[in-house]
């Protein structure tokens, strides 16, 4: 390809609204233009990028078993309704109506189809294990979509769904897939470390996501830190072990202390945990913080110990609701009859207390007095309010002990590029996909599904190789392996000589770019370097005089230089590096 040809816009600014590298490399390297939020084009180079990414999760998936298909993008509301989950997926499903007013959504996963389609088709055990995958743009109207691939409202998905006879036989499908994507990812060049998850709309029980640790990465991922212990769970999953819960106790409030009468105190402006410690002289685990939230089966009450972050997925997990939301101050005024910052749990009337079990532990507790300006002390669980719901509510974090071993976790950032899911039986009772055992009963299907973000993946491996000077893209994936700068594009003999390179090169199934723009040399440097070509050809005074042409390494920068015909043995296709 000559660059003269290949529409590949670089800028020499970042775009003001780019927050994170992968959107503003991908932008200014000529990748991508934005169309609307969360939506784009993918130019040339990304496309190129993007197929060779699919091209590797293809092979994987084949060999893994997998059978191509491609299902619509458009689906019928019925199948939704059927499910359960056209109410459930909430203002994130696009939906749309055709012109007899019947509805339809765009997909943003396909278990729904797919089971319509297995539940017609498959009758037989014979026809077991079966997996089916595609790859195609998904659609999700995210509530904050941003970071330029990273969170977009159209992007593309490998999605594959196993169905098997029982749980032996998805464990099995749910291994060779969890290994697949381990090579898949490896094979785009990226450092991946599987992590247990929650399973969110999706549903099931056991899921892993696959995540890159990147500063920028929106999930946050706690690890134990003894390497052989290999515990590793999204936040939003990992437990509060109960052993800590007592051992908090223990080193707090010991049983052996007394209750003490419960009593108000003026607290005047008085709010945070920061204030009522340093005001009441108490430590942040004496304190029980009462945190209103609004579901859609009513306002909860969340009690969690001061000194502890309340974990909002498991929150809505234990209620078994979809929408938990931190109540706004007139609710908590209505419900409390005081300002925020006031709220307690006793004599908290019409709302549903669940409490976390440390905040059973702590005696002679503060809290909140439903009254301006107020706070009870010696408040205590049992005595001065009974939960209806006592359950792990907690946010773990870095140094908290690993709930497998107990050695201290460490915290990351990561970015989800991948997730599995056993399904198990999840869709197939609900949608009736069953199929007939050699006994000829009837079963249903037990079910697994498997994504990867396409385009997340793309920008994942920008944010994880990249310097100051551009992308550095592992030559399995870059949109060309090499590219050939000559020095002057006014001097014949060097051109000449980058063109016969060039040609050389592409004889040999090189994917190699000639930049033949009249602009200077350090313009093309720049691009060169900004872009990401794994190999650099530099054709100078030097090929002229002495015949030799400067080759550089993108990401070790090693320089060396090499006769024309040396050129295509010194290349290192070696893909992932
Ligand atoms: P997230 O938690 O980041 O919103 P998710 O868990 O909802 O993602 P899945 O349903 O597991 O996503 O989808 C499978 C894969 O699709 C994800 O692992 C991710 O790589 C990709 N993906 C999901 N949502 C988006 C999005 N809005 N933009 C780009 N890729 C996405
Ligand atoms: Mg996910």
């Amino acid at each position: 390809m000559r660059a003269t040809q290949l529409l590949a816009p670089t800028l020499r600014e970042n775009p003001a609204e780019a927050e994170i590298t992968s959107h503003q490399l991908l932008v200014r390297a000529g990748f991508i233009r934005k169309v609307a939020a969360g939506i784009y084009t993918y130019l040339p180079l990304a496309w190129q990028v993007i197929k060779k990414i699919i091209k590797i999760v293809r092979e994987e998936m084949d060999r893994a078993g997998g059978q191509e298909i491609l299902m619509p993008i458009i689906q019928p509301a019925e199948i939704w309704h059927e499910s359960g989950r056209w109410e459930v997926y909430g203002p994130e499903l696009f939906r749309l109506q055709d012109r007899h007013n019947r509805d339809f959504c765009l997909g943003p996963t396909h278990e729904e189809i797919i089971t319509d389609l297995i539940r017609n088709e498959v009758n037989s055990y014979r026809q077991l294990p079966l997996c089916l995958y595609q790859i195609q743009n998904k659609y999700r109207d995210e509530k904050r979509p941003r970071f330029g691939l990273m969170r977009g409202r159209e992007f593309i998905m490998k999605d594959l769904y196993s169905f098997d006879r029982d749980e032996a036989g998805l464990e099995n499908s749910y291994q060779k897939m969890f290994q697949a994507y381990l090579r898949i990812f490896k094979r785009c060049g990226l450092q991946v470390f599987p992590v247990e998850a929650e399973a969110g709309a999706i549903g099931g029980k056991d899921t892993h996501e696959f995540m890159v640790l990147a500063e920028t990465g929106e999930a946050t991922i706690v690890f134990c830190s003894r390497q052989s212990c290999g515990y590793a769970s999204n936040v939003e999953k990992a437990a509060s072990p109960v052993q800590y819960s007592a051992q908090g106790r223990a080193s707090y409030a010991g049983d052996s202390e007394e209750l003490l009468p419960l009593k108000e105190v003026y607290t005047p402006n008085i709010r945070t945990v920061e204030e009522i410690t340093a005001f009441l002289n108490v430590p942040a685990q004496r304190l029980i913080k009462s945190l209103l939230y609004e579901t859609e089966k009513g306002i909860v009450a969340a009690l969690i110990r001061g000194d502890r972050e309340l974990n909002e997925v498991k929150l809505q997990k234990v209620l078994d609701v979809q929408r938990v939301e931190l109540a706004g101050a007139e609710t908590v005024e209505r419900i409390t009859k005081a300002g925020v910052g006031f709220t307690g749990p006793v004599n908290l009337e019409g709302v549903q207390l669940i409490a976390d079990p440390e905040v059973m532990a702590v005696k002679n507790a503060v809290s909140g007095a439903n009254k301006n300006d107020t706070h009870l002390v010696n408040v205590n669980a049992e005595r001065d309010f009974k939960p209806g719901l006592i359950a792990d509510l907690r946010l773990v974090k870095a140094g908290d002990p690993c709930p497998d071993c107990l050695f201290p976790l460490k915290e990351a950032k990561g970015i989800e590029v991948g997730q599995t899911f056993k399904l198990g039986e999840k869709y197939s009772r609900t949608l009736g996909a069953n199929y007939l055992d050699e006994n000829g009963r009837q079963k249903p299907l037990v079910m697994g599904c498997y994504g990867i973000g396409i385009t997340r993946t793309m920008a994942a491996v920008v944010e994880q190789r990249h310097d100051e000077n551009g992308i550095i893209w592992p030559v399995s994936i870059a949109p060309f392996h090499a590219v050939i700068i000559p020095v002057n594009q006014k001097d014949n003999r060097q051109v000449d000589i980058a063109e016969s390179i060039y040609n050389l090169l592409q004889s040999t199934g090189i994917e190699v770019v000639l930049d033949d723009r009249p602009e200077r040399a350090g313009v093309k440097f720049k691009d060169a370097d900004l872009i990401g070509y794994p190999w650099r050809i530099v054709v100078g005074n030097k090929a002229v005089e002495k015949g030799k042409v400067e080759l550089r390494n993108r990401a070790t920068k090693e320089e060396g230089l090499f006769s024309p015909e040396e050129i295509v043995g010194a290349l290192n296709l070696t893909p992932y590096t």
